[in-house]
């Protein structure tokens, strides 16, 4: 299940997976290349960079042979302005498959990936349930793959954070250097991005307990990654906290590395798939406290040596000797950036379910807007729906 020899596997945090992802992320496209450059050229027309120059959306032959979203490579654009079609903020499922329909739609196409790109598969080991993978893919893997498709097909991906969406009015759509229409405004740093179509995949981050210790001892034995950080738990004893998918699968995953892995659930019944409860069930390194919440966590002074935990039941609380807790209750969607222009529900999800939003051009797909599914598999197709709704948008208004 987990294969100590394969690169992605293991990576000393989120920001690391980013860059060495990025490092080992130089594709080439050959199998795409005719199929690439015959859509790209009929694309070249549209180019709407400014000044031609290299703000030009990449759909160069070059570019589409040199993917590497490292900051300095990408960070190219010198505060010089971009000019799109799309711009997909977030290279999660949703944002790379809504950037691969729209390339393919030969348009021109704007990844903004954030500081730690690719979404929470790149925290996730075996993934069984994406279709198409008879043997489990790793979940680095499966986004480096998405990821190369996008650039093979023309896709820009830029590893920088948007500050801010702003929707032009009507007027002062046209900009001086083309006479294209831009709806949005897309402010990431001193640059811009215009663009005439939007698309928010931001995602989803986890969620912690909010325990002051918990804050306090981050990075020095509290985590929400145990494929990030698991490694360094070998033959030692961890506390993996929840009982949903994620729970079990960082639990399964550590009992490979942890002598003993230790599940602390607030219930007596997992709500994790029955498949991976069975796996869990079948290890003989795990120890379950149901009934249990964590409420607080010790250190020796400079890493976790014990946790406490309280029975829900009797409000009885007991101290466990941990050298490691895993935090894995879930996810809160990360919709910061459309909370002054959409409406959000009491969870932080976009409102409605629905992928089209009430602001002409612009969508959400993914974990932003989809509070039920949340699969990888759901994210892609509700990407997949945002670029097909944005293309029969821009052909029906002629933009
Ligand atoms: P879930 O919301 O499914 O589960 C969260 C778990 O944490 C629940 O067991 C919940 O308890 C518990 N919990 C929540 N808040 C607290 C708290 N404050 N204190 C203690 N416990 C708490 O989140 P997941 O991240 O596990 O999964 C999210 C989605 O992603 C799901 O749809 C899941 O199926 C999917 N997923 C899929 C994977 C895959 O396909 N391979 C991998 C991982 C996730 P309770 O049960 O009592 O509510």
């Amino acid at each position: 299940m987990f294969d100590s020899n394969n690169s992605n596997d293991i990576q000393s945090s989120n920001l690391n997976s980013a860059n060495n992802f990025e490092k080992e992320n130089k594709v080439s496209c050959n199998k795409n290349d005719n199929l690439s450059s015959n859509l790209l050229n009929n694309s070249d027309d549209k180019h709407l960079s400014k000044d031609n120059n290299s703000n030009n959306v990449g759909n160069s032959n070059d570019n589409m042979r040199n993917f590497d979203c490292s900051e300095n490579s990408l960070n190219n654009t010198n505060e010089k302005n971009l000019y799109c079609d799309f711009c997909i903020i977030g290279a999660g499922p949703a944002g790379l498959t809504a950037s691969i329909y729209a390339a393919r739609a030969a348009k021109n196409v704007v990844v903004f990936s954030g500081s730690t790109p690719f979404g929470q598969l790149m925290n996730t080991y075996d993934v069984e349930n994406y279709p198409g993978f008879a043997t489990p893919i790793q979940g680095p893997q499966l986004m480096k793959d998405m990821a190369e498709q996008a650039k093979c097909v023309g896709v820009q991906i830029i590893a920088k954070q948007v500050d801010k969406i702003d929707i032009l009015k009507k007027k002062s759509q046209k900009t001086e250097s083309s006479d294209e229409e831009y709806k949005f405004c897309i402010l990431y740093g001193k640059s811009k991005c215009y663009s005439k179509i939007c698309i928010v995949t931001t995602g989803a981050t986890p969620k912690w307990l909010g325990l002051k210790s918990e804050e306090r001892l981050k990075g020095r034995g509290v985590s929400s990654c145990a494929t990030c950080d698991g490694a360094f738990f070998k033959n030692l004893t961890v506390v993996v906290v929840g009982g949903g998918n994620t729970a079990v699968e960082e639990a399964i995953y550590l009992s490979n590395i942890a002598k003993k892995v230790i599940l602390v659930h607030r219930r007596n019944t997992l709500r994790a798939e029955a498949i991976l409860q069975k796996k869990l069930f079948a290890l003989n390194n795990v120890e379950f406290y149901w009934n249990f919440t964590l409420s607080d966590i010790f250190d020796d002074g400079s890493f976790v040596n014990e946790v406490e935990i309280e029975n829900v039941q009797n409000m009885k609380k007991q101290r466990i000797a941990a050298d490691g807790v895993f935090i894995a209750i879930g996810h809160a969607p990360q919709t910061s950036l459309v909370k002054e222009i959409l409406t959000l529900d009491e969870y932080g999800y976009v409102k409605g379910g629905q992928v089209k939003t009430h602001i002409d051009g612009l969508y959400v797909a993914g974990d932003v807007v989809d509070s039920v599914y949340r699969q990888a598999v759901t994210a892609a197709a509700q990407g997949c729906m945002a670029a097909i709704d944005a293309l029969k948008f821009l052909s029906i208004n002629e933009i």
